[in-house]
């Protein structure tokens, strides 16, 4: 499967293709049974849907993409209208990643109609995914707001946390958002001092992921445990402690497709190894 980004369709192109439509941040997909899909048609009003707005995606091995806005919630027949997050492991990957992206566009996209400055509506600017205030020329693009999220090791063990924010009981690596003029870097650090009160060293890059609640960037790090007592964020820390790889609760890890998941996967697969030179 190949997708190629592009912001306008091409001249020759039908308007056959997949079709990403989102009601609010909910997505309508085909669905069979236990199994969801994408709806592939060539124009969305035949099925009686009518985006508000709609945007070119790209190809994915050769077939169009297409994006849009349904403001009636009321579907076809065989269709639904699911949460993005409830599609994670049930779309293939392909097609959920392309969903992210999607969505994040569709979502600036709704929330750029104006300009932030003036208040003006804005234009999209050809050939660009932007879109420029009629007044002040002030562009606007996509947003996507990075956030670290890192696996601790420590003499074979890992560093898992239950967050007061979640209701079930569910363990995973750490995570926070990056903050205006800081650096991955400091943000691991800072984070994992804030949370959980200990130092860490040997930061290594470890992957990352785009994750569409709304439109964050995942940077996955591996890092050493270097000092300090495990003292918690209460407001944000229900629980955290060092896990060996017979300790971890495989049955309330993240779900696999995250790269909470990848990260909590690399150190089982080799726990001894892990935190002595990275993947
Ligand atoms: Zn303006």
């Amino acid at each position: 499967m190949k997708f190629h980004p592009a912001v306008a369709r091409p001249p020759d192109r039908d308007r056959e293709g997949w079709w990403f439509l989102f009601h609010g941040d909910r997505l309508l997909v085909e669905t069979r049974g236990e199994t969801a899909g994408i709806p592939f048609f060539a124009d969305p009003a035949d099925r009686g849907i009518v985006p508000v707005r709609t945007q070119y995606l790209g190809t994915l091995d050769g077939l169009a993409c297409c994006a849009g806005e349904i403001e009636d919630p009321a579907v076809p027949d065989g269709a639904a209208l699911r949460s993005l997050r409830s599609l994670l492991g049930i779309l293939p990957e392909e097609r959920f990643v392309l969903a992210g992206r999607a969505f994040q566009i569709v979502d600036w996209e709704r929330t750029h109609r104006f300009c932030g400055k003036c208040g003006m509506p804005t234009v999209p600017v050809e050939g660009e995914r932007a879109k420029a205030c009629a007044r002040c020329g002030i562009q606007f693009y996509p947003r996507v707001a990075p956030a670290v999220i890192v696996a601790v090791v420590r003499d074979g063990k890992i560093l898992l946390a239950r967050s007061r924010r979640s209701s079930a009981v569910f363990y995973s690596v750490l995570a926070g958002f990056v903050e205006a003029g800081e650096t991955f870097e400091e943000c691991v650090r800072r984070e994992i001092r804030e949370e959980v009160g200990i130092e860490v060293a040997g930061l290594r890059y470890f992957g990352s992921q785009p994750w569409p609640f709304p439109h964050n960037l995942m940077v996955g790090f591996t890092a050493d445990y270097a000092g300090g007592d495990l003292v918690l964020e209460e407001k944000e820390i229900a629980q955290a402690g060092w896990f060996d790889a017979r300790e971890v609760p495989r049955l309330q890890i993240p779900r696999r497709g995250t790269i909470a998941r990848e990260l909590i996967d690399w150190f089982l697969a080799n726990p001894a190894g892990a935190g002595r030179g990275g993947k």
